[in-house]
């Protein structure tokens, strides 16, 4: 039982400091409870809740729109408001095929990557990767087609597939999470990829859907991933860290081509998404108080330092034989434990975890994975804590 927070640590009802690793679920960007972002929530709520996003608007939602876009590559003009990251992905999609079918053409088919996730709602988990998590709604699902991962050595496989997919000329856009799929196991790839990737899809006017949902507000060490393979995808999905973590609220960012595709004075081409909570106004007033903390703070070195110390902190618990794949991508930092079962359900998980929540560091392995994705305020004091806590661990599990 949680009873506050505060920078990088939990506080329980039974009086234990708990070191958050993971982000509460990989949101939490400066840390729990930022005063800036509490004071901007709090002065918020005090001048207006909430309002109807449909024909009307407020300042915290327009300075956050202008923000985005001044922040974000210049050709994503426009901005569309929702509530998570799964929501933001629904929206790119029917952004993507909203635009060809007002263009009246028939393309339909939406690409993914191997091992993807994009969120738990039909259409997010149709274009992400099926296991135990989304079995049972199989028969919901839409087809996709699926490129396979990147894996080092193999990438030409990937863009070879991924060209030859795109002939068959049904594609409306690929989706891809760029350089880190998290969910599918902290699976890390080159920007190089990225890039050609991005460069297939241009030449088969595929629409690149980029969702940085977990990737963007610096986790890879740039503000976006994309930055890194200088990509500007069609379509950008933003949400976790958009409020530093701090209030649910999302974005779906697009070009000026998919949104005059959906410009008309006909009213059946328009763009239909409503939801009660577009553009929360205490929630945009987070997200312009998140906005003045990357512009006024040293956020990049601070992501920087953090990157550097965990790379130093790895080396010790990398000279294990069970470890393997050790990999990093600004502050993830993520490491596979070789074992029998490996995969999400595998035995160890469960074990690792229950023994993390005794050390109170908040890690949870993805199957035999154990990755790090801490608040960029997290202390070397506290980091050294979390790094004693997998060593314990991994001893504790014999391996
Ligand atoms: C977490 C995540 C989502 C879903 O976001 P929610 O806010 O949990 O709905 C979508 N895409 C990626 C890449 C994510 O990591």
């Amino acid at each position: 039982m949680v009873e506050r927070g505060e920078g990088a640590a939990l506080f329980t009802k039974d009086g234990r400091r708990v070191i958050d690793a993971i982000s509460s679920w990989w949101v939490i960007t400066h840390g729990h409870n930022h005063p800036r972002i509490v004071a901007a929530i709090r002065e918020q709520a005090e001048k207006l809740d909430q309002v109807i996003f449909a024909g009307w608007t407020h300042e915290p939602a327009e300075e956050l729109a202008r923000g985005l876009v001044e922040m974000t590559p210049d050709t994503l003009e426009y901005v569309f408001y929702s509530d998570s990251g799964s929501t933001a992905v629904e929206v790119a999609l029917k952004m993507a095929l909203g635009y060809w079918r007002n263009r009246g053409s028939s393309r339909h088919r939406i690409l993914v990557l191997e091992h993807s996730y994009h969120g738990d709602t039909i259409g997010g988990m149709s274009v992400g990767a099926r296991g135990v998590y989304n079995q049972a709604y199989e028969e919901l699902l839409f087809d996709v087609g699926t490129i396979p991962f990147p894996k080092e050595g193999a990438e030409q496989a990937t863009l070879d597939a991924l060209d030859s997919a795109c002939e068959a000329g049904d594609i409306a856009a690929f989706i891809v999470e760029p350089l880190v799929l998290g969910a599918g196991g902290m699976m890390m790839y080159s920007p190089k990829v990225l890039a050609e990737m991005r460069m297939i899809c241009a030449r088969h006017g595929v629409i690149f859907i980029a969702d940085e949902v977990m990737t963007g507000w610096g986790r890879t060490g740039t503000l976006l991933a994309c930055e890194q393979a200088r990509v500007v995808p069609d379509i950008m999905c933003l949400a976790k860290g958009m409020t530093g973590g701090s209030m649910p609220l999302a974005v779906t960012l697009a070009s000026a081509a998919i949104f005059d595709a959906h410009y008309s004075t006909d009213r059946s081409r328009l763009f239909y998404h409503s939801s009660s909570f577009t553009a929360n106004p205490i929630a945009c007033a987070a997200g312009v108080a998140n906005l003045a903390i990357w512009r006024e703070e040293p956020v990049l070195e601070r992501i920087a330092t953090l990157a550097a110390r965990e790379r130093e902190g790895m080396e010790r618990i990398a000279q294990r034989p069970s470890i393997a794949n050790l990999r990093q991508s600004g502050s993830i930092i993520a490491f596979d434990i070789a074992v029998e079962d490996a995969g999400y359900l595998s035995q160890l998980g469960p074990r690792l975890l229950r023994s993390f929540r005794e050390q109170d560091v908040l890690l949870r392995p993805l199957g035999n994975t154990i990755y790090m994705m801490p608040p960029y305020c997290l202390s070397e004091d506290d980091l050294a804590t979390v790094f004693a806590a997998i060593e314990n661990a991994l001893d504790e599990v014999g391996v």
